[in-house]
């Protein structure tokens, strides 16, 4: 099968024939059908600092993806060819204190799919049934495929209440990006996302912000005066890793405010902590998705009218990956999604966003299993 693999221990990625991955009694194989390219892609691409500290050499990386499921394990029941699903980016142990409490997202040994385990860059992918989500039908597989990033935006955005109340967003990235959406569908009263990037920021606005500023050619101060807020915000949602980001959201904050932080420093960050302390403010670090409760979320919302697909400006086939991560470090992509199409596969209905529901009821069922000999090379999506 094709895959994209971090083959040498230098910048680049490779595409390469390797054999389709086995799976055991409780695996899932699916096929991919596209994926989305992620910072920590890139992070790998470049083979910097964190990448060679993490990263073991030849692995497939990816971890967004919406696949197609082709074969299950002996021990699955509940998972069938045909089936359109998405997989929890981080393996959990299931065995760990906070796996056998219900919180797998705290797994303590938990793995990331495409970080060090095989990833989902690849024709496919076989992982285990209790990381696997089935989507909910009629799903457009754009939207699908970056369900990972928005589920970071659920997982932040929805952490404190929003109802009624002002939202500052540092950092108009693509997970930024998809949370002016959310926010906004939940009832935020003014939403503020501050970048230094214009097109980021003019997506911003499309996305439904009420202003989106530089905040080094606007004052913050001038910023709450175009829309009257007299007070700080009462929600900061910190999605740029960027420490003046940080201390510009810690001073714009009411008394009581409450931070939500998903960017990732690249460097330890020094702050005020009197401004912590006098204000009173609570600072919540987040990490991933909640397993599953964000995916019945995203999938609600999407069902309600979220809508995320203008966050996806490039779109290309796996074997143009080149240009997709060009773009991805041109600074002025949002997501960039690549369809893992291959020439020899005969279906199309999810590759083509059909709009129509892609199982058909007996399928839904999993009834039906059109090619059981070689189920994987059947093409099945929906008939
Ligand atoms: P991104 O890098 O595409 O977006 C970050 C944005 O922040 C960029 O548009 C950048 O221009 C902007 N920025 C930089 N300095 C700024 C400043 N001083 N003020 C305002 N904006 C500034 O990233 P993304 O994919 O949208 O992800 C957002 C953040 O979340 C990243 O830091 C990423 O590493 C992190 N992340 C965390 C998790 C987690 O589980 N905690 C998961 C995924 C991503
Ligand atoms: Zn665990």
């Amino acid at each position: 099968m094709k895959v994209l693999v971090k083959k040498h221990s230098t910048p680049g990625l490779w595409l390469e024939d390797i054999p389709e991955p086995k799976i055991g009694i409780n695996d899932v194989l699916i096929r991919v059908i596209k994926t989305g390219i992620c910072g920590t892609d890139v992070h790998i691409y470049d083979w910097d600092a964190w990448a060679q500290r993490t990263i073991p050499v030849p692995m497939a990386i990816g971890h967004e993806f919406v696949g197609e499921v082709v074969e299950v394990g002996s021990n699955v029941n509940d998972f069938h060819p045909g089936e359109i699903v998405l997989s929890e980016g981080h393996v959990v142990c299931g065995r760990c204190r906070n796996c056998m409490a219900g919180r797998r997202h705290q797994c303590a040994h938990t793995q990331g799919v495409g970080v060090n385990r095989a990833g989902a860059f690849a024709e496919y992918v076989a992982l285990p049934m209790t990381n696997v989500w089935r989507h909910h039908d009629g799903i457009d597989t754009d939207v699908a495929a970056i369900f990972d990033p928005f589920g970071n935006a659920v997982h932040t955005a929805l952490h404190h209440p929003v109802l009624g109340e002002d939202v500052l967003i540092t950092g108009a990235g693509p997970i930024g990006l998809m949370a002016v959406a959310l926010v906004r569908h939940a009832g935020a009263r003014h939403v503020v996302v501050t970048d230094l990037n214009e097109s980021r920021l003019e997506l911003a606005r499309k996305m439904g912000a009420d202003l989106a500023f530089d905040p080094r050619q606007l004052s913050f101060a001038d910023a709450r005066k175009q829309i009257d807020m007299t007070q700080g915000f009462d929600v900061g949602l910190e999605m740029s890793g960027a420490p003046p980001a940080f201390r510009d959201m810690l001073d714009n904050m009411c008394h009581g405010g409450r931070i939500a932080m998903l960017g990732i420093p690249s460097q330890e960050i020094a702050i005020d902590w009197t401004k912590v302390i006098f204000n009173m403010l609570t600072i919540r670090g987040i990490y991933g998705r909640e397993m599953y409760e964000t995916c019945y979320k995203m999938a609600v919302l999407v069902e309600s009218g979220v809508a995320i697909s203008p966050v996806i400006t490039h779109r290309f086939a796996y074997h143009e990956f080149e240009k997709g991560f060009e773009a991805m470090k041109s600074g002025n992509a949002g997501k960039v999604v690549l369809s893992w199409k291959v020439a020899s596969w005969r279906c199309t209905a999810a590759f083509n966003n059909t709009s129509k529901p892609f199982l058909t009821a007996s399928a839904k069922r999993g009834f039906t299993s059109p090619s059981v000999s070689s189920p994987r090379r059947s093409g099945r999506i929906s008939e």
